[in-house]
């Protein structure tokens, strides 16, 4: 990893070689990869990535990428989709969507997994773990599978079905919590200290976290090298806004893109709104909350990058939405009915995010927006309710036929 310079306290600023850690001893700040944007400017072109894999590898001059194989199930390079219709909908004059469902276990969580497992086992690791909720266990247990690592998965008890079964489906150990996400997260940071495992989202996090750059990598790219007005994105534990934020800024470092003037918008659930409700008010101080929400990939109550979350949405000019419980469903429905595009729960508080920013001006009708759509709405069925048809009738072409007039069919 010639362009990593090491790991570096976001706090202090003490400086720590690469290794599986991710809190600065003397003031327990995270630690973040940093690089020598030098180095880095020497090797990357628009030509050199653009003649890349089409996965995030095209990017792996820009991530802590080890030496040799990495642990690839191709995630990443995922469509940037117009949304016409959706766009005309809400009167914005260009919507774009960034469409992770497409990725191999259908949601962002595998540009981090792809990453931190990569480094994980550069370091020797041969053991998988993470709490999870949800996506990112469908996402560890299916990459360690791929590199014949063992995982060992950590879920609250009250998961929705789906994620559960495309998490035991790899072969792990899955293990059910009575508890919430951020028990789950406790039991980890516990397990940290006894167990030489690679815990994807602790003690190699900050290499897990870098995955989620290659969103605005990706994003630049797709629209021809150039940044955005406008992007909205959903927040649990806010490691991808801040990532997607520093993105931007390396890539404006190596040339690629313009001064990005991308507002940032933060999305979250009234029922786990921490980083919503110190926005509103004004504050940097993110208080923790017990999670209640329909939104289970974003419950986490007491968001470890929250604080970062907060100072960047500020900086850039943006906002952070609180959807109530109620609109994430019908942020949901609108997505599917105007643009074809069935996504989770998170992106239903997105999309729903993204309507109220519109309607309140504070995404201007003008700016060119994308909107990160990051999981699969099969995931989370429940969400939706009682799945209704438009008519159940007897076995009779004219009873068909009689529903079919109802509706002007
Ligand atoms: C994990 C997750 C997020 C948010 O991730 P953070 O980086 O923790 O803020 C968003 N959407 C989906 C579908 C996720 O699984
Ligand atoms: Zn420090």
């Amino acid at each position: 990893m010639k362009h990593v310079i090491g790991l570096t306290c976001k706090e202090c600023g003490r400086s720590y070689p690469i290794a599986a850690a991710h809190v600065c001893e003397f003031c327990f700040g995270p630690l973040e990869v940093t690089y020598d944007y030098e180095e880095m400017r020497s090797n990357v072109s628009r030509e050199t990535i653009g003649a890349g894999p089409q996965t995030l590898w095209r990017y792996r001059d820009l991530l802590p990428t080890p030496e040799g194989d990495v642990v690839d199930l191709g995630a990443g390079w995922t469509r940037l989709l117009p949304a016409p219709r959706l766009a005309a909908e809400l009167g914005l004059r260009k919507l774009w969507l960034k469409s992770d469902a497409s990725n191999p276990t259908h949601s962002f969580k595998d540009r981090v997994v792809t990453v931190a497992l990569s480094v994980a086992r550069s370091l020797g690791f041969d053991v998988a773990a993470c709490a999870s909720t949800g996506n990112l266990a469908n996402a560890v247990a299916a990459h360690a599978a791929a590199t014949g690592m063992r995982s060992v998965i950590l879920i609250p008890s009250d998961l929705e079905p789906a994620k559960v079964a495309a998490t035991s489906v790899y072969g792990g150990t899955v293990i059910a919590v009575d508890g919430s996400y951020d028990d789950v997260n406790r039991i980890c940071a516990e397990l940290v200290g006894a167990k030489r495992w690679a815990f994807v989202n602790v003690n190699v996090r900050p290499y897990y976290s870098e995955g989620s750059k290659t969103l605005a990598f990706e994003t630049a790219e797709q629209l021809g090298w150039r940044a955005p007005d406008a992007l909205v994105i959903p927040i649990a534990s806010g490691s991808m806004l801040t990532k997607v934020r520093k993105g931007l800024g390396e890539l404006r470092k190596l040339g690629l893109i313009d001064e990005p003037g991308t507002a940032i918008y933060g999305a979250q659930a009234e029922g786990c709104s921490p980083v919503a409700t110190a926005f509103a008010e004004g504050s940097d101080d993110v208080r923790p909350v017990k999670p209640n929400t329909i939104a289970k990939s974003l419950a986490i109550g007491d968001p470890a990058d929250g604080y970062y979350a907060l100072r960047d949405v500020r900086g850039t000019g943006g906002a952070v939405a609180t959807v109530p419980e109620a609109e994430v469903a019908e942020g949901i429905r609108l997505l599917a009915r105007t643009e074809g595009f069935f996504t989770e729960t998170a992106g239903g508080v997105t999309i729903s995010a993204l309507e109220q920013l519109v309607r309140s001006g504070k995404i201007d009708k003008d700016a060119e927006t994308v909107a990160l759509i990051t999981g699969i709405g099969l995931k989370t069925l429940d969400a939706l309710g009682e799945t209704r048809v438009t008519s159940t009738t007897a076995p009779r072409t004219d009873d068909v036929r009689a529903v079919l007039e109802e509706v002007g069919l």
